[in-house]
């Protein structure tokens, strides 16, 4: 059971998790929009968004 809203995992962040990163790097993990968007960025990290997050990932 999971009906809790999936929260960003960055620090000090309380958005809701729109994608889930996949870094080589590191664990995957669920983070709002923005830090999304700042993630992706880098080289090899790769963002699915996440089907019942909010729908404004791109
Ligand atoms: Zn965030």
């Amino acid at each position: 059971m999971s009906d809790k809203p999936q929260v960003c995992a960055e620090e000090d962040c309380d958005r809701p998790a729109a994608v889930r990163l996949f870094v080589p790097w590191a664990d995957d993990r669920d983070v709002c929009t923005a830090h999304g968007r700042a993630l992706v960025q880098q080289p090899g990290v790769v963002a699915m968004p996440l089907e019942d997050g909010p729908d404004e990932w791109q």
